[in-house]
């Protein structure tokens, strides 16, 4: 060490300052090196990013999220009125928050996975979901690029579970932020994941971005929000999903024209 910062103070005349910004430098640029091979080797879709639809992506999101804020609180006011389950303010054991939480993440994975296919049904598509399809590689903005009327949807669901079940606050922590927190990471475009997450008897059953970034891709497959069980049960599961899943160079290749990938109803 104290030979490499004699030699760096010798290249820089012996100025300390410029030593230090010279090692700041070299730090930096390993660090974005790293960096950028990391995420560049897990991009799912490396040439799908278009700054247009990142553009209107943004706008959809901004008017989106005061559209969406709007009817959640109108409901959430309505179901306030009816006759409900108390929030439960008792401490919980943590095995009580595991299973609340456990109840909540399948319950709405059914909620969503139903929903998802009624509003993928041609009568339904373009007043609703056809927005948040805008782009066929999703990136984090997707995630807020949503029609208030599927927030509406989909975010109907906590108001009434929370009308029927008393959930305590404990449980409510982890429940709360999940649907943004998942919402996110499919739509991230990078897959993080490690390769066996397929073949694992304990993982297979929880979706990955690959797993939302293909139904963008491709439309009529992959419809599940949290588990890939509604669309195993329905055989709805894109075949080549796994087999991509495994295979990144798979996604270098250009998107060719697939015979399931089906274009979006107008
Ligand atoms: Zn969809
Ligand atoms: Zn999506």
């Amino acid at each position: 060490m104290i030979t490499v910062w004699k030699l760096l103070l010798g290249l820089t005349g012996g100025n300390t300052i410029l030593a230090i910004w010279l090692v700041a430098f070299l730090v930096a640029g390993f660090a974005v090196g790293i960096v950028r091979g990391f995420f560049r080797a897990r991009k799912i879709q490396p040439k799908g990013f278009r700054w247009r639809t990142f553009r209107n992506e943004a706008i959809f999101a901004a008017v989106g999220v005061v559209g969406s804020g709007i009817l959640l609180a109108g409901l959430t006011y309505l179901l306030a009125r009816l006759p409900h389950a108390a929030p439960n303010h008792n401490p919980a054991s943590w095995w009580v928050v595991v299973l609340e939480y456990a109840f909540y993440f399948f319950a709405f994975d059914t909620w969503f996975y139903w929903f998802h296919r009624w509003m993928h049904t041609p009568r339904v598509y373009p007043w609703i979901h056809k927005l948040h399809h805008w782009s066929t590689a999703p990136n984090l903005l997707t995630t807020f690029s949503v029609n208030p009327l599927e927030s509406f949807v989909n975010g109907g669901f906590l108001p009434i579970f929370l009308t029927f079940v008393s959930v305590h606050d404990r449980s409510m922590a982890f429940i709360g932020p999940t649907s943004i927190l998942m919402g996110l990471y499919v739509h991230s475009g990078y897959e993080f994941l490690p390769r066996w997450w397929n073949r694992s008897w304990a993982t297979k059953w929880f979706i990955t971005t690959t797993f939302h970034d293909q139904h963008h891709k491709y439309f009529n497959w992959n419809f599940g929000g949290y588990t890939t069980i509604w669309d195993r049960i329905c055989g709805t599961m894109r075949s080549r999903y796994e087999s991509d899943f495994e295979n990144p160079k798979a996604r270098l290749k250009k998107p060719a024209v697939e015979e399931d990938a089906v274009v979006p109803a107008e």
